[in-house]
């Protein structure tokens, strides 16, 4: 309409790429829509979102700038956790925090309808509000992990009311140990919630209400806002893209014959786990394509990584790949017919769009309970580990089979392709419900 003709829309998206890839494929539903996105992120990694952009697309979607100081702990040419060694991180955001003025300045001179902000900077929504411009947060994490960590801080003492997500064994201790940590650092400032209780009216959810429903109207009774779930926002497939070497090996297996293991983008398996997750895959028989990565700066040859002669008792059966994977074009191929992952939200989401089964390896943060929610709806099965949290070969190995040959795997698999096809169906209702609602709320102000 005319109306959204005139919303122009300022996009923050948190330094990593699975908050990175959300907030692009949301701007590019918006671009279809009469929108003028203007992305903001730092010029290494507008380089690879220009890639992702059509020049049609092009027309809607613009990329803004925004310089980081340098500093002389981050490793030069990474602006993304991706690769960056966890203790560096506090690094990368209050590098991040410095492009306040920017920021400003560029509020002030766009003037735009509405700011989409991340979880991490709260500043985000404040400095909008000098400028009588609303700002909504659109969080990428799932809504059932984001609800249970709200309903921790505040109701503390009341049980959670989905026990279904409740973390036992050694993920629950995890979650303790931090959580009590995380508790005793917000309890010295005053507000740790800030972000959310910016939020103009509504938050945003990379979600759907088949999967989460139950979740995402939790969290809008605690937060006290409409939560809309805009998802699943996925990356979308293009064809004709570089890596065909990985694409011609999966050309040559049968149907659901081969699965992917990656871990994400942010973490690293100790040596232990290499040897364990080598091991599983050696004994399921399986075939597999293996994204081993290292973070930044540390030099590690694969071969010397994995158990010895690895490569070669494997053969045609598994290929290893250092770095990086075309992890959703792997995941849309016929061939592939499990994702060993460690549950990183973009990943589930990803999995579910393509009905491929998930062998849930949460590691930490956000990814032991949203592995519970894949498991809950039927489209994977956890990894068992020991007590101590070790990971064990012939569990790994139990856990591959079971999804992707075993008999007792059918329900999985089927439940897996039916995800993906309701998905399908169901195609851009979220969409045009954040839609409405930002009409509704954001440009009758205008
Ligand atoms: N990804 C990819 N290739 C890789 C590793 C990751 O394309 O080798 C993409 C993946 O498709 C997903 C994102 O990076 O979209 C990772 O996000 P997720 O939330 O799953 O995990 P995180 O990296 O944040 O732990």
């Amino acid at each position: 309409t005319e109306q959204t003709n005139k919303m122009r829309v300022v996009m923050l998206p948190w330094l990593a790429h699975g908050h990175i890839s959300p907030f692009l494929e949301l701007a590019k539903k918006l671009a279809t829509r009469n929108f003028t996105i203007y992305l903001c992120s730092t010029p290494i990694n507008l380089t690879s979102i220009q890639k992702r952009i059509t020049q049609e697309q092009s027309l809607c979607i613009k990329l803004v700038e925004l310089h980081l100081p340098s500093s002389p702990d981050l490793p030069p040419h990474r602006h993304t956790t991706n690769g960056l060694p966890p203790h560096l991180m506090p690094a990368l955001k209050s590098a991040f925090d410095n492009v306040i003025p920017q920021y400003s300045t560029l509020i002030k001179s766009l003037s735009p309808h509405l700011v989409m902000y991340d979880f991490n900077q709260p500043w985000a929504p404040t400095i909008a509000a000098e400028y009588g411009i609303p700002a909504v947060e659109f969080i990428t994490s799932s809504a059932a992990f984001v609800s249970f960590v709200l309903h921790s801080f505040k109701k503390s003492g009341i049980e959670f009311p989905f026990p279904e997500i409740q973390l036992r064994g050694f993920h629950g201790a995890q979650f303790r140990r931090k959580f009590d940590q995380a508790s005793r650092e917000v309890s010295q400032k005053s507000r740790p919630f800030e972000a959310f209780e910016k939020s103009f009216k509504i938050i945003l959810f990379n979600t759907f209400r088949e999967l989460e429903g139950k979740y995402f109207d939790y969290l809008s009774i605690l937060t006290e806002k409409k939560t809309v779930p805009v998802g699943p926002l996925v990356q979308e497939i293009v064809n004709g893209t570089e890596e065909t070497e990985v694409m011609n090996w999966l050309d040559k297996k049968s149907d659901s014959s081969t699965v992917f293991v990656s871990f994400g983008s942010e973490y690293f398996l100790s040596k232990e786990e290499v040897e364990e997750v080598a091991h599983g895959l050696e004994i399921s028989a399986v075939n597999f394509i293996w994204v081993v990565r290292f973070p930044v700066g540390e030099k590690t040859k694969i071969e010397e990584a994995l158990p010895e002669g690895f490569l070669d008792r494997v053969g045609a059966r598994g290929m290893v790949m250092e770095g990086w994977a075309p992890q959703a074009q792997i995941l849309a191929h016929s061939s592939t017919g499990g994702f060993v992952s460690h549950c990183g939200w973009n990943s589930m989401l990803e999995s579910l769009k393509f009905g491929v089964p998930v062998i849930a390896m949460p590691m930490h943060l956000d990814q032991p309970p949203n592995a519970r929610v894949v498991e809950e709806v039927g489209v994977a099965v956890e990894v068992e580990r020991e007590e101590d949290g070790r990971l064990n070969r012939y569990e790994i190995a139990k856990a591959i089979r079971k999804v992707v040959v075993e008999e007792n795997g059918e329900g999985i698999r089927v439940r897996s392709r039916e995800f993906s096809e309701n998905i399908r169906l169901r195609a851009d209702k979220g969409i045009d419900e954040l839609v409405e609602e930002l009409v509704k709320h954001c440009l009758e102000r205008n």
